[in-house]
Parts: structure tokens; C-alpha cells; sequence
């Protein structure tokens, strides 16, 4: 499916790769439906609450360097702006750089809501303009804005009229048109690259690196340097010069498919810029894989093949030696389905069972009709795990620990790794996203699970002491029980 960039509005995920947030089976069984197309997502009975698209789509938009970002909703919408601060403040600073980006909510009420407010909206984005200068605006909506039809459009167009040095962009982030949050990444890639990316001039030595908060980013350098490329991450700290030149790099690659795939479908498509889709650089198949397929691209396959002999010799002892104390254990993961399918042929890889996979949502087929490559890649290997799709809904996760009884959970969001905590089970908050980066990362990461696990006196107490909300009714329930679909199976 090609990426519109001659419209403002992005497709849901839904609509566009036919992902679901509801699934309960096996691995084999939920790649082989999305193959022949017949997987269905499962409706809830009942459901937790859940996040909004808005918190992926502008706290990527806010991160870049120097920008306004306009959310156009009611006070409450703009929570989403404190995500910023780590990006705009604790991690630019890390990089020695400053970056000024302001995060604007208009505060809408009820007077607003009945009769619109895109006066306010026009007089607020030139006042922001006033102030602060920045080098790009986005103008964003919410569910208040999309239910009345508030035009934000229309009032981009006219601000363009009178805002012309630099990109004012209309950002669809309604929270309500996705279950999926991931769409928010979607949406903030369509905004650059409709505003803000140009048309390519030259060719340039550098692979577009799309990730969250570049932490490993004196690494990636260092690798990079071996093959005479520079990386320029995406979107945490990145300027809106460097972005209008990514048409002009000789690849794009990402630390998360879920996070990167539409940028580098659309800059493949529109530029003919390289999109390399291979598993993510976890773990060790996954780091030779992904480093592989760029050396192809960039045509230096065998400076690339004697790095990585280079750092086996280093690496693969020690973390031989490791596996040796990790074999045997069982673990449960509920993340983004970006890591989950990733982070499970890295425990395998460790020689730990995955018992049971909970994705965040699933994304059926990727742009180019696929299936993830993650999930191809444990289906060629070792497929044999039950999964579940469900949006965050720890209720489920706490219903398959009890049932399981793993040795550990691991998840991608603190909001779900408390809950485990609570409930006695040791527990790794995979937080950051180079955490099992490489060969290094995956020996760190051996570690910090074998750390995790040999102390768990924290956990033991803590679940001594917390009553939980959960019955013994609940617990003796299959987790399947609230999909509706997959009862009548
Ligand atoms: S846009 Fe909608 S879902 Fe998102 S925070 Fe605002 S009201 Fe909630």
C-alpha cells in the first residue's frame, strides 16, 4: 500500500495494514491467518483503559529541535506535552545541545467546543510564532476538535499565508479513530515527510537512524565509522535542517519496526532511499542480520563481515558462558509488538522459554504486504509459544502470570512491569530501546536478567504486602475470556 503525502490525514492502522488489538492462539496460528488474510480482531466485553494516539504522534513531533507544537483540545489532551521534557531537556542536555521546543495546549472549553475556537487557534500559533520563533509548527487536533469538525486545515492554510519562512503543518491526531497508538507514529513521520522533508539535491554518506532517545548514539557513531557512514537519528534532537535533506541519505533504518516503517516505506517510495527491513539489531542474529543488509546497501559487505568477526572473537564467549546460568527459564513478555516478537527470539537465543507473548496490538502486513520480520523469523525457527494481542490490558497479563507461574516478566512499559511486581513475579522494565543493542547489548542484557532473577526478595515482599484487586474467580478464568470471537472459535 503506497504512502498519500498529498493529503493531511493518515490512514488508521486498522485500515491501513489490518492490525488488530485483540487475539488470543499461537504463534503459527496468527502468522499463518495474516498470510491468508483471514485474521480478525476480537472485540472486549470488557476493557481497561488505554493510551492515546496523540502521545506517540506529538511527543515524536516534539522531540525535533527548535519546533512549536500547537494541540489544539482541551486542557487535559496536553498531558501528553510532558513527554517532551525528557527529550527537549534531560536527553539534549546529555548531548551537550539545547533544544527550545515549546509545547502549546489551547486550552478548549465548553464555550469553544459548541461554537469552535479556530480564532483562538489562528491568534495562538501567530503569538507562538511571536514569541518563540520557531523553525517549524505543528498544529494539532484532538477528539474535542475532530467531533465538532473544527477545520484545522483550513486555518493552516491561512496561517501559511502569513507564516511563510517556515513549515506550518496540520497534525491529525484525533485520539478517538485509533485503538491502535502506534497510528501516532504514522501520523508524525506523514507531517515530516509532507512539511519538512525536500526533494533530494545530492547524495549524502548517511543512513537515516529512526529511534526514541538515541542513547546509544557514540556507539552507533563508532559503527558506523568503520563503513565511512554517519547516522542521523530520528526524530529526539534532530534539526528541521537535517530533516529536509533525509530524501538525500543512502538508507534508512530503525531500532523498532513498529516506530520506523512508515518513514522508511515513504522515503523508499517517494525518494528511492533504501528501507532495510530485516529483524532489529537485538540480539546476536538480529545484529548480523541488520548490519548485513546494510552493508549490501551501502556496498561494504566485507568491511562489515571483518567488524563483525571482530567482535564475535570479544563477545560470543562471554555470553556462551552466561547462557550457561540463563538455560532453563521461563519468561512472559507483554510489549509493542515492534519488541515482543524481537525481544522473544533474544530470550531463545539465551536459551530461555518464552511461554507466552502478549503483543501491544499486531500489525498484519507491513506497506510492502509482508508479515514483521520478527515474526517470519521465529516462524523459520522456533515458533512454538502462545500469544496474545491485547492493548495493554494488564488485567489479561495478570491472569497469564498467575497461570504460567514464569521465572520472569518483561515489558517495554512500567505501567504493566509494576503490576507483575505486585503480583510476586520478577520483573525487567526493557525501558531502553538499546538496552540488547548489539552483542554488547545482549550480553548486558543477559545480566540484567540473571540479576533480576537471583534476587527477589523486593518482589516476595512487595507481594506480601499489596492486596490486589484480582479474585480467585478471575485467576481460574481463561484469558480468552473477554474476546468475543474467540470463544465461538
Ligand atoms: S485526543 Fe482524545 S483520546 Fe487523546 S487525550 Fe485528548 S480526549 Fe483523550
Amino acid at each position: 500500500m503506497s504512502v498519500k503525502l498529498d493529503t493531511s490525514y493518515v490512514g488508521t492502522r486498522e485500515s491501513r495494514l489490518g492490525s488488530i488489538t485483540g487475539y488470543v492462539g499461537d504463534l503459527d496460528d496468527l502468522a499463518e491467518r495474516s498470510k491468508c488474510g483471514t485474521l480478525r480482531g476480537c472485540s472486549r466485553c470488557f476493557s481497561q483503559s488505554s493510551t492515546c494516539l496523540s502521545a506517540c504522534g506529538l511527543s515524536q513531533l516534539s522531540g525535533i529541535r527548535d519546533v512549536a507544537i500547537i494541540h489544539h483540545g482541551p486542557s487535559g489532551c496536553s498531558t501528553t506535552g510532558t513527554q517532551t521534557y525528557r527529550v527537549t531537556k534531560q536527553v539534549a542536555a546529555k548531548r551537550g545541545i539545547e533544544n527550545n521546543s515549546v509545547y502549546i495546549g489551547t486550552d478548549m472549553d465548553e464555550k469553544d467546543t459548541i461554537f469552535g475556537s479556530a480564532k483562538s487557534l489562528k491568534e495562538i500559533v501567530l503569538e507562538t510564532f511571536r514569541r518563540y520563533s520557531p523553525k517549524a509548527i505543528f498544529v494539532s487536533s484532538s477528539c474535542a476538535t475532530g467531533i465538532i469538525g473544527e477545520d484545522i486545515d483550513s486555518v493552516v492554510e491561512e496561517l501559511k499565508q502569513e507564516i511563510k519562512d517556515i513549515p506550518v503543518v496540520a497534525v491529525h491526531c484525533e485520539g478517538f479513530k485509533s485503538r491502535i497508538w502506534a497510528t501516532g507514529f504514522d501520523i508524525s513521520d506523514h507531517a515530516v515527510l509532507t512539511s519538512i522533508v525536500k526533494p533530494p539535491k545530492v547524495k549524502r554518506n548517511t543512513i537515516n537512524f529512526k529511534n526514541f532517545y538515541e542513547s546509544a548514539r557514540n556507539e552507533i557513531i563508532d559503527i558506523f565509522k568503520n563503513f565511512g557512514v554517519e547516522p542521523v537519528f530520528l526524530y529526539a534532537n534532530a534539526s528541521v535542517e537535517e530533516l529536509s535533506h533525509l530524501s538525500e541519505a543512502l538508507a534508512t533504518v530503525c531500532i523498532c519496526g513498529t516506530l520506523g516503517n512508515y518513514l522508511g516505506n515513504g522515503l523508499e517510495e517517494q525518494y528511492g532511499v533504501p528501507y532495510i527491513r530485516t529483524i532489529n539489531p537485538l540480539g546476536i542474529a538480529g545484529f548480523e542480520t541488520w548490519l548485513r543488509a546494510i552493508g549490501k546497501v551501502i556496498h561494504k559487505e566485507p568491511e562489515v563481515e571483518s567488524y563483525l568477526q571482530a567482535e564475535r572473537a570479544k563477545y560470543i564467549p562471554q555470553i556462551e558462558e552466561i547462557k550457561k546460568e540463563l538455560k532453563g527459564l521461563r519468561a512472559v513478555i507483554g510489549m509493542g509488538p515492534g519488541y515482543t516478537f524481537e525481544v522473544s527470539r533474544v530470550l531463545q537465543e539465551l536459551g530461555i522459554e518464552v511461554v507466552w507473548a502478549a503483543a501491544w496490538h499486531y500489525d498484519k502486513k507491513y506497506e510492502n504486504d509482508e508479515i514483521p520480520p520478527s515474526m517470519d523469523y521465529l516462524l523459520k525457527n522456533n515458533p512454538n509459544f502462545q500469544v496474545s494481542v491485547a492493548d495493554q490490558q494488564n488485567f489479561e497479563i495478570l491472569n497469564i502470570l498467575n497461570k504460567y507461574k514464569p521465572d520472569l516478566y518483561l515489558s517495554r512499559h512500567p505501567g504493566s512491569t509494576v503490576w507483575a511486581i505486585k503480583q510476586g513475579y520478577p520483573a525487567v522494565y526493557v525501558a531502553d530501546e538499546y538496552m540488547i543493542f548489539g552483542y554488547k547489548g545482549t550480553l548486558d542484557f543477559a545480566h540484567v536478567v540473571l540479576d533480576t532473577i537471583r534476587n527477589r526478595s523486593f518482589e516476595k515482599n512487595l507481594a506480601k504486602r499489596v492486596k490486589l484487586p484480582y479474585t480467585d474467580w478471575w485467576y481460574k478464568q481463561e484469558v480468552d475470556l473477554f474476546l468475543e470471537s474467540t470463544k465461538t472459535k
